[in-house]
């Protein structure tokens, strides 16, 4: 009841309209038992193909703390974007960066990450969305390319110059500078006259070396990749075979996020489900999209789902 009390001060519209929807016997804010997730992770034995979203809940029982809500919301992140747009390259932005770096290395996939892969191995992904920059599935050995980092991948670098120039980060390394992909073009310039005069040459090639900067989205950047995400999902043709969708380890806050998931639901086959995996309730604005609510730990939830298939392997 206190926290009853706690949330509709918080929300301060307490019209009569959101007193009735937070009626204390409401399930949806009772943890989820057991026996829920036992008949939930039956269920997804029979779904066809499963699109999983994922937040930084996911990554938590990684050792991943770093990235509690979207990361960008981390006022230091976005003091040290400042330095980066003010061609700052050498110090602080890159001290920042390289520390968010080594707290990824050597991270393990969870017990969440397993199993999504675990439906990947047993054809039953069709796609997973992370909003997570820890690329940790790619440690996942069957996910293959079925992969949208929504807000780009700490391990790689990319080129300021050209988006597809990607450099491994092996951090720290402590040279950020020109980029490679870059360099090697300049080295041997495609198909142009012979004819230039070396010095010519050399400062046009300069001009169009870029830097290397981190293949992620940071506070303050556009996200058109964000932004049109809900075009790139209709573009993917992901939808018409997916019966299931998975909502987990994020709170949903940001707006493109909610794109995603409304576009993702619009697009799911007849009689499909939308599951809600997070130690939150499900947030009003997106209250709509949800059929199965369950408020639990994502690894509790993965435990649920590989129980339920050594069961069914011993079983057989
Ligand atoms: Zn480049």
């Amino acid at each position: 009841m206190v926290k009853a009390r706690a949330w509709l001060q918080r929300e301060t519209a307490s019209s009569l309209v959101e007193q009735e929807l937070f009626d204390p016997a409401d399930l949806s804010d009772a943890p989820a038992t057991a026996d829920m997730l036992q008949t939930v992770a039956r269920q997804l034995l029979n779904k066809r193909q499963i699109i999983v979203f994922t937040g930084a809940g996911i990554s938590t029982a990684a050792g991943i703390s770093c990235f509690q809500g979207p990361y960008n919301a981390n006022p230091q992140a976005r003091m040290m974007l400042e330095a980066f747009q003010l061609n700052n390259f050498e110090n602080d932005f890159w001290t920042f960066i390289t520390e968010l770096r080594q707290q990824c290395k050597g991270k393990r996939p969870t017990v969440f990450h397993r199993m999504i892969d675990g439906f990947s191995q047993r054809q039953q992904l069709k796609w997973t969305f992370t909003q997570n920059i820890d690329g940790l599935e790619r440690l996942c050995g069957h996910l293959g390319d079925k992969v949208t980092y929504l807000h780009g991948r700490l391990d790689q670098l990319r080129c300021t110059k050209n988006a597809a120039h990607k450099t491994a980060f092996e951090a720290p390394n402590g040279v950020y500078g020109e980029c490679p992909v870059c360099i090697e073009l300049k080295t041997e310039p495609p198909g142009d006259s012979g004819d230039i005069v070396k010095p010519r040459r050399s400062s046009r090639i300069r001009d169009q070396v870029g830097r290397l900067r981190p293949d992620i989205v940071l506070y303050g950047e556009d996200t058109p990749e964000a932004d049109s995400i809900g075009e790139q999902i209709r573009n993917m043709k992901l939808a018409p075979q997916a019966d299931a969708l998975i909502i987990a380890g994020t709170s949903m806050t940001i707006a493109a996020a909610r794109n995603a998931v409304e576009t993702l639901k619009a697009g799911l086959s007849e009689g499909s489900e939308v599951f809600w995996v997070n130690l939150q309730r499900v947030p009003k604005s997106i209250e709509h999209l949800i059929d199965v609510p369950l408020l639990t730990s994502t690894e509790r939830f993965g435990n649920a789902v590989l129980d339920m298939w050594r069961q069914q392997s011993t079983a057989v």
